[in-house]
């Protein structure tokens, strides 16, 4: 079977999704073309939208369409406490979990000199910045318990250490090597409820 030219166009940019392969793809090319061609136009649509228009949040970096995302403007959320997280996803994981209203800060990674992911990379001299212009009364470290997770989580303590009221760092209810955004919500929870003040 031969595809033709644009049918072969897509289903290679559909690889472009996790966990797509080539089946997977040309499975849903087809799928799209011979029975939901009004869904395949609205995935189009939103695709396009959102690549154009979804940056960061300017306090968080947390990916939204506003200069301020909804956790960081609502105003009922506890501004002097910050969950540090390694991606958007953690966020969403912690939300569903409940129980935290605090702000967040997104890393959108970890440090891995390997990679030249560096601080810089990761927003760290925003972090500061932010954490020197507002009172923060706890800075909770949630970045994933991996070892460079924990090499992050440990960076940041210093460079939080005497700027913060308090550093804490999530408890190890998260199986280590586990990512936060595939815990279930009560074992993140507990992750929360468990932090440990570190000693800075
Ligand atoms: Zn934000």
């Amino acid at each position: 079977l031969s595809l033709s030219p644009l049918i072969t166009d897509l289903v290679s940019a559909l690889q472009a999704l996790p966990g797509v392969g080539p089946k997977g793809a040309q499975r849903m090319a087809l799928h799209l073309l011979q029975r939901n061609r009004e869904g395949g136009a609205t995935l189009a649509d939103s695709l396009s939208k959102a690549c154009e228009q979804v940056g960061y949040c300017d306090s968080c970096r947390t990916l939204s369409e506003t200069r301020q995302c909804g956790i960081c403007a609502d105003s009922r959320r506890d501004a002097t406490l910050v969950c540090v997280v390694e991606s958007p996803a953690d966020i969403l994981a912690i939300e569903a979990a409940g129980g935290f209203s605090g702000h967040y800060f997104v890393l959108h990674g970890h440090l891995s000199p390997i990679d030249g992911v560096g601080p810089k990379e990761l927003g760290l001299p925003e972090l500061e910045q932010t954490l020197r212009s507002r009172t923060v009364d706890e800075l909770i470290l949630a970045t994933n318990p991996t070892v460079e997770g924990e090499a992050t989580a440990h960076y940041i303590s210093q460079l939080a250490g005497g700027i913060v009221g308090a550093i804490s760092r999530i408890a190890h209810g998260v199986p280590v090597g586990g990512e936060l955004e595939y815990v279930d919500g009560g074992t993140i929870v507990h992750a929360l409820a468990g932090r440990r003040t570190l000693d800075s």
